[in-house]
């Protein structure tokens, strides 16, 4: 990838990163298999860095989190877990293909947003249903329910970050402060 899309591809992470730090201190919770990997992520981007510092942590491959909007979800990216079907190839530089997301995929974590919005769109799915015709009303309420086993497996693993705080971070904090995770 250039150089150019490379640091365009950190911005947005690391404004991802910083989005979800500010939702968790602000008392959401964050669930789903990768959930425990999203939080870490949080913990390796301190708030005030140097530009140095900045720049070293964009290769630091635990911070490859992604929004992905067609998901409603978040991607916290380890291509050896990947399940969407097209990884874009490029050397070091490897990316999930977000319009591809898998709802099994273990790099899969969610917000208490995410999940808002997941309800909002079971709910209005299953109010429409009601008035669409048979095959259409079948497909919304087979995505009804799709919506609705993400929210119950969402529940059953939702964490908060006053919870986390109990427990220790599994990174040393010397890589908080220094090298990056490749
Ligand atoms: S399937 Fe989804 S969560 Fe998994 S790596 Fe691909 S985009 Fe990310």
């Amino acid at each position: 990838m250039p150089d150019l899309l490379l640091e365009e591809d950190w911005a947005h992470r690391a404004a991802t990163i910083r989005h979800l730090d500010f939702q968790l201190s602000g008392g959401e919770g964050l669930g789903g298999p990768a959930a425990g990997r999203a939080l870490e992520a949080t913990r390796r981007l301190p708030r005030n860095l140097t530009p140095g510092d900045y720049r070293r942590l964009g290769k630091d491959k635990t911070l490859r989190v992604y929004e992905n909007p067609a998901a409603i979800a978040l991607c916290i990216f380890d291509e050896s877990k990947a399940l969407c079907r097209k990884l874009e190839e490029g050397g070091k530089d490897t990316r999930p293909d977000l319009l591809t997301c898998v709802d099994s995929c273990s790099n899969i974590a969610r917000t208490d947003d995410h999940i808002a919005s997941i309800t909002h769109q079971m709910d209005k799915l299953r109010a429409e249903a009601k008035l669409a015709p048979l095959p259409m009303a079948q497909s919304m309420l087979a995505q009804a329910d799709r919506n609705e086993r993400i929210v119950a497996s969402f529940g059953a693993s939702r964490i908060l970050l006053s919870d986390a705080r109990e427990q220790p971070s599994t990174v040393a904090h010397e890589e908080l402060q220094g090298k990056p995770s490749e």
